[in-house]
C-alpha cells in the first residue's frame, strides 16, 4: 500500500459509514477512486489538503416542501432538492430532474459527477444538482405550473447569477424551465442568466435543446477517429426517447449513421430501416405522447416491451441516452457478439459497474457520461455568457462552439490518460483531467 491508496482507501471506508444508504452516491464516487490513484501518487498535496474528503461532502444539500393543489383541490406535497456541491472553478451548474425515483442519494451522484464534468467542458463552472420525486406525467399544464412555481418560491433563496443556476434533466424540459422561470421574475426581477434552457424569446440559447445529443455525437466521433474507426454506415441503438434521445438520434444520421432503436421505461421501437427522427419528435416534443403512437405512425417499426439492452440485434455502437444503471453486467457481457465496439453515454451512469468491467475486458472503445454527455451544460455555460451580453448567438456559431468544446475535451482526457500511465482509458482519462483542474482550484483557494 502507498500512501495514495490508504488515503483513498480510507476516504471510501469514511464515506460507506457516513452514507451508508445512498447506493448511486457510493456506486459514482467508488467509479471515480477506482481511477484517481495515480494523481494522488503524483500529488500528494492533494493528499495534504484532504481534497478527496471535500469533494464527498456536498458544500451545502438543501431539502425542502413543495406544496402544491392538484385540479380536483387537494394539497399534494413533494420533496423538492438542491445539492451545491463544489463552487471551486465556478457557481454551481447542474440541471433539476423531476422524477418519481429522485431522492437525496440520486442528486448526490448526479452532483458530484456535474463537479468533473462541468470541470471538463474548459468553462468556469461548479457542480451541483436538485430536483423533485414529482412528475409531470399525467398531469395537467395548470398543475405542473402551480408545482413550479411552489419549487421556485423556496429554490429563489438558494440560487444567484454567481451562486447557482440550474436548468434541465428528466423531467424538466421547456415547459417547466418557463414555468420556473416565469416565478423567479415575479419574486425577484428579470435575471435572464438565472435559469438556462429557457424560451428562445426570453433569453434562451439556439441549439440548447439539441446540445446534449449532438455533442454526445461529437464526442463519438472524435472517439472513433482516435481509433481509425468512422461513424457512417454504423449501426447504432439509442436508448430513451427524450431530449438526449431524440438529438442523438437526428445528429447519429446527419453523420450517415443508422439508428435502429428508441426506448422509454415501458418498451422500445425497432425499425430496421432507421428511426423516423421527424415522427419521434411529434409523437414525443409535440404529442407528449407514448412510443406505442410512433411504431402506430410508422409500418416498419415494431415496438416491443421491455429494456432495449436485452434485444438480439446486430450492431455496432450502443448509446444509452435513458437512466442510471439501464445496462447490467449481462446485457454488457452480450455487446461484443452483438457486434458492438463502442458506447458512449449520453445519460448519466446508464452503466452499472459489472458493465464497465465487460466493456474494458472486451476491448469495447467506452466513452463515459461526465466527457460524453458534458455537451448540455457547455451550451447551457454559453447561455450564460449569452445572457449577461445581452446577446443571442447564431445556431451555427454555438454549435460551432459546442463542437470544439466536446473535440477539446475528448483530446484532453486522451493526453490525461496518458501523462498518468493509463493511455487508452478514457474513463480514467476524463476523471483525471476534471479533477486536477478542481483540486487545483481547491488547494490553491485554502479551505
Ligand atoms: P427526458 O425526461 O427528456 O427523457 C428521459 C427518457 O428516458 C424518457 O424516454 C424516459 O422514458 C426514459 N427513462 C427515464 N427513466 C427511465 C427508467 N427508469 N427506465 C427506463 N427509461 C427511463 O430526459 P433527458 O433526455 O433530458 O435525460 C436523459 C438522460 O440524460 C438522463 O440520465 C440525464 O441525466 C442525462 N443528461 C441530460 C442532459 C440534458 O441536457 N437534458 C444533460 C446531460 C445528461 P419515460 O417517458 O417512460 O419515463
Amino acid at each position: 500500500m502507498t500512501q495514495a491508496t490508504d488515503y483513498i482507501a480510507q476516504v471510501a471506508a469514511d464515506l460507506a459509514k457516513r452514507d451508508p444508504n445512498q447506493p448511486e452516491f457510493q456506486e459514482a464516487v467508488s467509479n471515480f477512486l477506482g481511477t484517481i490513484t495515480p494523481v494522488f501518487e503524483k500529488h500528494p498535496e492533494y493528499i495534504k489538503a484532504n481534497v478527496l474528503g471535500r469533494l464527498t461532502e456536498p458544500e451545502r444539500a438543501i431539502s425542502f416542501q413543495v406544496p402544491w393543489q392538484d385540479d380536483e383541490g387537494n394539497l399534494r406535497i413533494n420533496r423538492g432538492f438542491r445539492v451545491q456541491f463544489n463552487s471551486a472553478i465556478g457557481p454551481y451548474k447542474g440541471g433539476l430532474r423531476f422524477h418519481p425515483s429522485v431522492n437525496l442519494s440520486i442528486i448526490k451522484f448526479l452532483g458530484f459527477e456535474q463537479i468533473f464534468k462541468n470541470s471538463l467542458t474548459g468553462l468556469p463552472i461548479g457542480g451541483g444538482k436538485g430536483g423533485s420525486d414529482f412528475t409531470s406525467k399525467g398531469k395537467s399544464d395548470a398543475e405542473i405550473m402551480r408545482f413550479c412555481q411552489s419549487f421556485m418560491i423556496e429554490l429563489q433563496r438558494h440560487i444567484g447569477l454567481d451562486i447557482d443556476v440550474p436548468a434541465g434533466d428528466i423531467g424538466v424540459g421547456g415547459r417547466e424551465i418557463g414555468y420556473l422561470y416565469g416565478m423567479y421574475k415575479r419574486l425577484r426581477g428579470a435575471e435572464r442568466g438565472i435559469l438556462t434552457g429557457k424560451g428562445l424569446s426570453f433569453g434562451g440559447s439556439l441549439a440548447r435543446t439539441e446540445a446534449t445529443g449532438y455533442g454526445l455525437l461529437y464526442y463519438t466521433q472524435a472517439m472513433l477517429k482516435e481509433n481509425d474507426k468512422d461513424i457512417t454506415g454504423k449501426r447504432i441503438v439509442i436508448s430513451g426517447a427524450g431530449n438526449v434521445a431524440i438529438y442523438a438520434t437526428e445528429k447519429a444520421e446527419q453523420m450517415g449513421a443508422k439508428v435502429l432503436t428508441v426506448s422509454d421505461s415501458n418498451g422500445y421501437v425497432y425499425d430496421e430501416n432507421g428511426i423516423d427522427v421527424a415522427v419521434l419528435k411529434d409523437v414525443k416534443e409535440v404529442r407528449r405522447a407514448r412510443l406505442t403512437e410512433y411504431a402506430k405512425a410508422v409500418p416498419s417499426a415494431q415496438y416491443h416491451e421491455g429494456s432495449v439492452w436485452d434485444a438480439d440485434l446486430k450492431y455496432d455502437i450502443a448509446l444509452p441516452c435513458a437512466t442510471q444503471n439501464e445496462i447490467n453486467g449481462d446485457q454488457a457481457a452480450k455487446f461484443k457478439a452483438a457486434g458492438v465496439f463502442a458506447i458512449a453515454e449520453g445519460a448519466n451512469m446508464p452503466s452499472n459497474p459489472e458493465a464497465i468491467a465487460s466493456y474494458k475486458a472486451n476491448g469495447i472503445l467506452y466513452g463515459p457520461a461526465k466527457a460524453a454527455n458534458a455537451g448540455g451544460v457547455a451550451v447551457s455555460a454559453l447561455e450564460m455568457g449569452q445572457d449577461s451580453r445581452r446577446m443571442a448567438d447564431s445556431f451555427d456559431t454555438v454549435d460551432g462552439q459546442l463542437k470544439e468544446i466536446m473535440e477539446n475535451l475528448f483530446a484532453n482526457s486522451v493526453a490525461a490518460a496518458k501523462e498518468y500511465g493509463v493511455a487508452g482509458d478514457y474513463l480514467a482519462g476524463s476523471n483525471i483531467a476534471g479533477f486536477v483542474k478542481v483540486a487545483d482550484a481547491m488547494t490553491a483557494q485554502g479551505w
